[in-house]
């Protein structure tokens, strides 16, 4: 897990962060507070959640899937870059990481646009499908467990409308999944499912080297 980009030098990590990010006072304050946690680690890096912010602005995203919400970051991103009518649906099974992201979601403004289902993610995508959700959703994020990697990228690719992009966190897993000598079962799944998704003739998909690195997908 990492906080920032892997592997980029100290100033040049600033700088990018200090010309690209503009990051609103409600995200440096929801960060700073995640950091004092015991799992701050597991916050998504600053110019990840730009990243994020943009491509939803550049697919047009109105519908957007949450898997593993942790304090928020990256939903309170997704929610101020949605247009108004925009939706977000966050699933994650922790109420007292989650009850940090509610407060933060009120405090900017986006709280209305988001809809949190609390519960193990596999039962809450699993009743999103018996709803009729499929084909429903125009992004979905992933950044939860993963040993269930590619059990949420079924799910995911199948709530994703054909052109919906599937994004998931910490892709490169700390740089582990390029050390062979590195067998857990974490790091096996990470690779799964890169390998997977990368091969997959239902999307076209590209690793990009941003903070923990993020897998990205496009449903043909
Ligand atoms: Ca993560």
């Amino acid at each position: 897990m990492s906080t920032r980009t892997l592997g980029l030098p100290e100033a040049v990590w600033n700088y990018l962060v200090d010309v690209t990010v503009h990051e609103p006072a409600v995200l440096s304050e929801l960060r700073r507070e995640t950091a004092e946690l015991p799992n701050g680690g597991m916050q998504i890096a600053p110019e990840e959640g730009r990243l994020l912010s943009f491509l939803i602005e550049l697919t047009g995203a109105v519908r957007y899937l949450e898997v593993g919400v942790f304090t928020g970051y990256s939903s309170t991103c997704a929610a101020l870059a949605l247009p108004a009518h925009g939706r977000v649906v966050a699933c994650d099974q922790s109420d007292e990481w989650t009850s940090i992201a509610r407060r933060y979601w009120q405090r900017a403004g986006v709280a209305d646009k988001i809809e949190l289902r609390l519960g193990p993610a596999l039962t809450t995508l699993s009743a999103l499908v018996a709803e009729g959700a499929n084909g429903s959703f125009d992004f979905a994020f992933v950044d939860a467990d993963k040993e269930n990697a590619e059990a949420y990228y079924e799910y995911a690719l199948g709530l994703l409308r054909p052109g919906g992009v599937f994004a998931f966190d910490n892709a490169l897993w700390s740089g582990s999944v390029a050390d062979p000598a590195d067998q857990r079962e974490s790091t096996r799944a990470v690779r799964a499912l890169n390998a997977r998704v990368c091969s997959d003739p239902r999307v076209s998909a590209t690793l990009i080297p941003v903070g923990d690195g993020l897998l990205v997908a496009r449903k043909r």
